[in-house]
């Protein structure tokens, strides 16, 4: 069957990742390397409802592979919610003689992207770009791996001063519904408790826990708290609670925000993302749509965009139980 695909569009939409500019680079590359056209769409939905599109060929994604954020910028479109926005971003993609995009995003952008082809019968395929690897359908998304190093390259240095100054530091990670980060940052960081939303260790067995590792000679610790971890309101009350009901250490609290999603990709989201771009582009030159690629097992898979949506990734839980057995 003859290919039908001449032109696809590539953009990042929703929280940006390090390692989604490897993804671009590989999609545009990808696409040259098979003789389709390719054109960057630049502030995810909003840009394709503007028309903000530019012409790209290999060479125009030269120097990015090392680059965090998005050189296409992202964003967060309600317009993109409403069918006369749609209509818009069909109207600009047909005028420009596009024939697929790629959207390299996280659920939201996914569910978009779905929306759109059902509504226009468009040819749409996903890459999962967010550094909180809470999709289903793949082991790693593209910038977990980076935020994971990057959170234990400041824990340890968290770790300095807590031991210095016999401090608890309560340090807050992303992870609003899944505690994939907070969980192997914190096994990989030596943290004594990690909490995280799928586990609700419960405020008497965090005090017990902390006596505990006192009581065998600790003189500081570190607790990895998920930003969705369901104990504590917030970090804050949960270290206030702390403080007053365990007064043997000075406690402090450590927020990480936003560093956390910046930086330099690591290896293993660049291969990543080069590995996805080209499985996206050979999928649609098969004919393939609503699909998104990830990796499972070190193979690339590609799993339905609605299952991927609608399905949880789910933490590992062997590494509860090594954290555990690490705090002995
Ligand atoms: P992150 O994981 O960082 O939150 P995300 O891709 O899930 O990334 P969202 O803000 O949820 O980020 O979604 C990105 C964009 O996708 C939205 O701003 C919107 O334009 C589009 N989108 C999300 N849900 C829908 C929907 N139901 N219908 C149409 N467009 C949608």
């Amino acid at each position: 069957m003859e290919n039908q695909i001449k032109k696809i569009a590539v953009l990042t939409s929703g929280g940006d990742a390090p390692g989604m500019n490897a993804a671009i680079r590989s999609v545009v590359r990808s696409c040259a390397y098979y003789n389709i056209e390719c054109v960057g769409v630049y502030r995810g939905y909003q840009g394709m409802i503007e028309g903000d599109f530019k012409e790209m060929g290999a060479r125009s994604v030269g120097n990015i592979i090392n680059k965090g954020g998005t050189i296409l910028k992202s964003a967060r479109s309600l317009e993109f919610m409403t069918k006369e926005g749609r209509q818009k971003a069909y109207d600009y993609l047909k005028k420009e003689g596009i024939d697929a995009f790629v959207v390299i995003g996280g659920d939201g952008s996914f569910t978009g992207a779905l929306v759109f082809n059902q509504e226009f019968n468009f040819p749409v395929m996903g890459i999962p770009g967010t550094i909180d690897n809470d999709i289903f359908g793949t082991n790693y998304t593209l910038g977990y791996d980076t935020a994971l190093n990057t959170v234990v390259e400041v824990i340890d240095k968290i770790r300095d001063t807590a031991s210095s100054h016999n401090r608890l530091f309560f340090v807050e990670v992303m992870g609003r519904d899944v505690g994939h980060i907070a969980l192997n940052a914190g096994v990989g960081a030596g943290a004594e408790e990690i909490l995280i939303p799928e586990e609700n260790l419960g405020l008497d067995r965090l005090i017990e826990s902390l006596k505990k590792s006192k009581k065998s000679g600790k003189s500081s610790s570190i607790v990895v708290v998920a930003e969705g971890d369901k104990i504590g309101k917030n970090v804050f009350e949960l270290a206030e609670y702390v403080e007053e009901n365990f007064p043997f250490y000075e406690v402090r609290v450590s927020v990480l925000g936003h560093m956390q999603r910046g930086g330099t990709p690591s290896c293993f989201d660049r291969v990543l993302a080069s590995r996805m771009g080209v499985k996206v582009v050979e999928s649609l030159i098969e004919g393939k749509s609503n699909l998104m690629v990830g990796v499972i097992d070190n193979k690339m898979v590609l799993t339905e965009l609605d299952k991927a949506i609608k399905g949880k990734s789910k933490i590992n839980r062997e590494l509860l139980k090594v954290s555990d057995i690490m705090t002995t």
